[in-house]
């Protein structure tokens, strides 16, 4: 009997997450992520958190099978990060050092891929060995999972939806890469209001777009509909490469729910290479647990 442990290391907090090897959280705890002085406090943080929280259920340290780590920047190798702005990191060997520290093998990977990878063991695509997830937040990330394993891509960008140059690009709109054309600058939360600001000339945040196009407010309908197109057209670029058996929506903009989907569906329907017609778009169902669950299976597909 052993156990693993899940760790989403984000830009401002860590969650951090034991799991048995029946894949059920034992224990779990949150530190703040201390990115000052360039990160360099941020992996002994975790370790250190980890050796508590074992310690708490008592836990031996060599009960541990492994560490897997969610981080927001791309991973070569499941082990070293090549940038990572939002830490303070440059290129960071997460896994050498966190194996060093705990004594056990250490697994890292994007976020976003991450989150596809706890949706897909337990979440909204569970049971499935093909599958893309798309989250829409701030931003819009993704990861894709092909026979049962992410896709991480030759510089680690794999799965990185967003940046999919869809638009023709609008005057003054960039997306956070520097590209004028990407997805993620049209239809993540801030994309939305934007557009909504430019159509109305008032400030909303998305949710409140969301529900006044719920309510049938003629201007918010129109932009949600537009994000709905692009991403309906997204999710039919990608099926012609990859033909997931389903795609989930997730991130804070998928809590609009069925609205949301179905608008999407409903243009990737129209859209999609007939031969391939058919594969599910769904909500996801792990929320913010999605991350520490992606993490523990990093190590237990290994
Ligand atoms: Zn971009």
């Amino acid at each position: 009997m052993g156990f693993v442990v899940g760790v989403d290391l984000g830009g401002t907090a860590t969650k951090i997450a034991v799991f048995n090897e029946q894949g059920e959280i034992r224990a779990s705890t949150q530190i703040k992520t201390r990115t000052e002085d360039g990160g360099k406090h941020i992996l002994g943080d975790i370790a250190s958190a980890v050796r508590a929280v074992l310690n708490e259920e008592a836990i031996e340290l060599d009960e541990l099978v492994g560490i897997g780590v969610g981080v927001p920047g791309p991973v070569m190798d499941g082990r070293t990060v090549t940038s990572c702005v939002n830490l303070g990191w440059g290129e960071t060997d997460v896994a050498s050092f966190l194996e060093r520290e705990l004594g056990c093998k250490c697994r890292i990977g994007n976020d976003a891929n991450v989150a596809a990878l706890g949706e897909a063991w337990k979440g909204a695509s569970r049971d499935t060995h093909s599958s893309v997830m798309i989250t829409i937040g701030t931003g819009v990330g993704g990861g894709v999972i092909v026979n049962d394993r992410i896709i991480t891509g030759f510089h680690g960008g794999g799965g990185e939806v967003g940046h999919f140059p869809i638009h023709p690009g609008v005057q003054g709109r960039v997306c956070g890469c520097g590209s004028p054309y990407c997805l993620e600058a049209f239809t993540s939360a801030n994309g939305v209001v934007a557009d909504y600001l430019v159509a109305t000339g008032k400030n909303m945040s998305c949710e409140e777009v969301f529900d006044a196009a719920k309510n049938g407010e003629p201007e918010a309908l129109a932009v949600v509909d537009n994000m709905q197109r692009l991403l309906g057209q997204a999710c039919a670029f990608i099926a012609s490469v990859v033909d997931p058996e389903v795609f989930v929506i997730g991130g804070g903009v998928s809590k609009a729910g069925e609205f949301l989907a179905e608008g999407i569906r409903k243009y990737y329907d129209h859209y999609v290479f007939s031969s391939i017609k058919g594969s599910k778009i769904v909500l996801a169902e792990l929320g913010n647990e999605a991350g520490v669950y992606g993490a523990a299976k990093l190590v237990l597909s290994d």
